[in-house]
């Protein structure tokens, strides 16, 4: 064993070995896998196997692309089969609205470049005779879907990085992890020490004990995962028969269950209701390749249901069941990346498509370390995607909801209900008694929309327009046309002191810097040039700055901020969280609402636009910043907590004669797609250049030297590829969501990020990228962007439909 390396990875799964092989890949020689047992011997051995392209967030569906296509690669590098059944696979919708669902996924799978079919009941049924049509009002056929070998395809990727010069240690366990002061890391394993520079966490069964030996409790939670095996069926053999191919995968959204062909019988699996977790606190060390007891009366409820959909399956004598538990993370989606507060400690857990997902797991986290960047947007499975709130209770409740729901579709507007409520803001009983729905932002309870008297505080959920439609109309209107007011807490706030502070902000940020008392807008490039956040800075001092971005990515750019900071010390950075939360007030009349609860000057001429001040309003300290989401003329108002209420009530009570009104998220969405604004995450991120974005007007190249500058200035010069673009759709009762493809003469260019009714305008609109050179088509209906199904007529839109002179937000 050596007694020094660049890299250990621990655990020799599926993860781990695809994480050593892209290692070697991406020229990292001198790595080393570490294995308690034998390769295979976690979650990996007993896996079904099955593999797909599909999934939420399409930026994994790429990754899973990648895996997929990797296949081959692999088994000529190492001359190990991977056991490969390219034999596609069919998703069956039982119901209109799961029709509709897979009318999205194919509509998004055309601008990823994926081949999938939508097909009649009766259609599905000549590709998988085993079905009874009635049952099923259409098909999705995936032509990418298959099915492999789970211990081939593991040594494919071992063999693979050997050949490559890794080194793997079996029976070997790791017992500890202690840093060094340099940043390296003495593994302590049962066989000797070794000193690595990186350390990589695959141990999935026992990813959170790994967490553990570093005082990380990460949020994953194995669940048991029960599939049978068939014995030879006669319908099976015919269909091999007649064909001459293999009868494709197949889901039962309805059933809960997936198939698939093996041998001359079916595997079949359920991802059931009643889902029991494995293991809840601790996983033992001594397990091994054993099954756990299977529990048919569990998924009695789905198989009935499968037997009525597949009559044959009722029939089959049944082999063998295998019960077996893999993890999760709260959302399903893998947890990949480099922590938070620890140096060269990488993870790669909670992989529950290892099939699907490890090799664009291991393709990401390689480059992460070899070259500081994933490569991708990663965002859907990036570790720092969970806060503290992610609690071992919390994931136990999230993981079993995702599980059960795992077949279930998510309609766009649907809140999932559990661990909820976990955080909430003093304003939480005061907001529901007024009838709001609220919906999760980061862990936290967040107002959606005001139902008045009357109305039922409560979602219908839809892929169309819905029951809140009426009463975020009446929200928008009653700010534009007087004053609305919003809590906006779930905010990320940031302090940045120290006599360093400024010049750090400036070398991390695209903007010049704000005079003391004034804010910027700003976003912040990686090297590479591509934006990785967008912030509100203000200077309170000439050493101390304030900072506003997304809640969502605090740990994300925690990470960011401390892997630059000068080591003499010269800046400090803190995150707020709730011990700063806020209100905004917005619309023509929130002026005289606030100088209605201050005796300092706040009109136009003393409290212009972009100004930061101190004052007390309403006898609460506060930090106003004359700034709002909305493009209005508005001011958000950052308190400590324990005086948001009063300052809420006093908000109301002065706004009373003013007509105003409350304002959830919704609204503000909406007020913001009006005035073309971008949101984090959906028109901007890490796949997209500042001028793509059409954020030019924050980026001051001349300023100083910034980080991602170069690739700025050549992004500048060859102007991109992309362009961000606002569409007006002429759309029927349904409007866009997000991942749309957008067409142009019959071809689809582009997609969308995001979009919805803009109600003071009366319009549905869009935003989304474009190649650059289509941008410049703005004649009127010159493209369509494809809804549910249908293409709808949609013009590029050069302004703003609210307020294009922005005089509202410095009136
Ligand atoms: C019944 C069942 C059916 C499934 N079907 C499918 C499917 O059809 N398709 C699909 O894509 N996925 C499927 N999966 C999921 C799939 O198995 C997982 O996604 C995959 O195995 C995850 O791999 P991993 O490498 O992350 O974890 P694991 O396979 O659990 O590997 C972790 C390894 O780390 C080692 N280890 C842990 N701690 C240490 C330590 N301290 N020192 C040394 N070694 C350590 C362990 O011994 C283990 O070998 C299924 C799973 C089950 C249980």
């Amino acid at each position: 064993m050596k007694s020094h390396t660049r890299v250990v990875v621990i655990g020799g799964g599926v993860v781990g070995c695809s994480v050593l092989y892209h290692l070697t890949k991406a020229g990292w020689r001198d790595v080393v896998l570490v294995e308690r047992d034998q390769l295979t011997s976690g979650s990996t051995w007993h896996a079904a196997g099955g593999f797909h392209t599909l999934n939420g967030d399409p930026n994994v569906a790429k990754l899973q692309g990648y895996t997929i296509g990797l296949y081959d690669e692999l088994e000529k590098i190492s001359g190990q089969s991977c056991g490969l059944h390219r034999s596609g696979g069919l998703m069956l919708a039982d119901t209109n609205e799961r029709m509709e669902w897979l009318k999205m996924a194919h509509a998004r799978a055309r601008y990823l470049g994926l081949e999938t079919e939508l097909m009649s009941g009766k259609e599905a049924r000549k590709l998988f005779p085993l079905l009874e049509d009635k049952y099923f009002v259409g098909a999705m056929l995936d032509a990418a879907d298959g099915n492999l070998d789970p211990s081939g395809t593991t040594h494919a990727y071992a063999k693979s990085a050997k050949i490559a010069g890794a080194e793997i240690y079996l029976q070997t366990r790791v017992t500890d992890l202690q840093p060094r002061p340099d940043g390296s890391w003495d593994v302590i394993t049962d066989k000797g020490n070794i000193r690595a520079e990186h350390v990589v966490n695959c141990g999935g069964l026992w990813a959170r004990e790994v967490g553990r030996m570093v005082g990380l409790e990460l949020p994953v939670l194995a669940m048991e995962h029960m599939y049978l095996v068939t014995e030879d069926m006669p319908e099976v053999v015919a269909f091999n028969k007649e064909t001459g191919h293999e009868l494709p995968h197949a889901i039962d959204f309805k059933a809960e269950i997936y198939m698939r062909q093996e041998r001359s019988g079916m595997v079949l699996g359920t991802y059931e209701k009643a889902c029991v977790p494995w293991q809840p606190r601790a996983t033992p060390w001594d397990f091994g390749t054993e099954l756990l007891p299977p529990d048919l009366d569990r998924i009695a409820p789905s198989l009935e249901v499968g037997f009525q959909h597949f009559p044959a399956m009722a029939k089959a004598g049944i082999k063998r069941v295998i019960n077996g538990p893999f993890t999760f993370s709260p959302d399903g989606n893998p947890l990949v990346g480099p922590v938070q507060g620890l140096r060269n400690f990488w993870c790669a857990c909670a992989v529950m498509a290892g099939f699907s997902q490890g090799g664009g797991v291991g393709l990401a986290l390689s480059q992460w370390m070899v070259s500081g960047d994933p490569g991708f947007d990663v965002w859907a499975m990036d570790i720092a995607r969970f806060g503290e709130w992610a609690t071992r209770s919390y994931t136990n409740e999230k993981v079993r909801e995702n599980y059960a729901r795992r077949f279930s579709i998510r309609f766009p507007n649907e809140e999932l209900p559990a661990a909820r409520p976990q955080q909430t803001t003093p304003l939480y009983d005061l907001y529901l008694a007024q009838g709001a729905v609220m919906g999760d932002s980061w862990g936290m309870e967040t107002p959606l929309w005001f139902a008045p008297k009357g109305v039922e505080p409560k979602d219908v959920v839809s892929f169309h327009r819905s029951n809140d439609f009426p009463h975020v109309r009446a929200e928008c209107l009653g700010v534009r046309n007087g004053v609305g007011v919003t809590e906006v807490a779930n905010f990320a706030k940031y302090e940045f002191t120290g006599p360093g502070a400024e010049s750090y902000l400036s070398r991390l940020m695209t903007n010049r810097m704000p005079r003391k008392g004034r804010i910027i807008l700003t976003p912040m490039l990686n090297e590479a040039g591509k934006l990785i956040g967008d912030f509100t800075i203000a200077k309170a001092a000439d050493d101390r700055f304030l900072m506003w971005g997304s809640s969502q990515a605090q740990k994300y750019h925690m990470r960011w901020f401390e892997s630059q900071l000068p080591a003499d010390g010269s800046v400090r950075i803190r995150r707020y969280d709730m011990a700063m939360i806020g209100l905004s007030i917005a619309g023509p009349k929130s002026r005289e609402v606030l100088q209605r609860l201050t005796d300092e000057d706040v009109s136009a001429a003393a409290f212009k636009f972009l100004d930061h001040k101190v004052m007390d309003i309403a006898n609460v300290p506060a930090i106003i910043n004359r700034v709002t989401y909305t493009g209005d003329l508005g001011y958000e108002i950052w308190v400590a907590p324990e005086y948001q209420r009063r300052l809420y009530q006093e908000i109301m009570a002065a706004g009373k004669d003013l007509g105003i009104v409350n304002f959830g998220m919704r609204a503000l969405l909406s007020l913001r797609l009006e005035k073309n604004f971008p949101t984090w995450y959906r028109e901007l991120r890490p796949i997209y250049g500042p001028f793509e974005a059409a954020l030019d007007r924050f980026v001051d190249l001349a300023k100083n030297d910034f980080i991602g500058r170069d690739a700025a200035m050549k992004e500048k010069e060859s102007g991109g590829k992309l362009r961000r673009v606002s569409m007006v759709v002429e759309a029927g009762d349904a409007d866009v969501l997000g991942d749309e493809p957008i067409w142009h003469d019959g071809k689809v260019v582009g997609w969308v990020t995001s979009g919805g009714y803009a109600h003071y305008v009366d319009k549905s609109l869009a935003q989304g990228y474009v190649p650059k050179e289509f941008a410049a088509d703005t004649g009127a209906g010159s493209f369509e962007i494809e809804i549910l199904g249908e293409r709808r007529h949609a013009s590029i839109i050069t302004q703003p439909p609210f307020d294009p002179e922005a005089k509202r937000m410095r009136m």
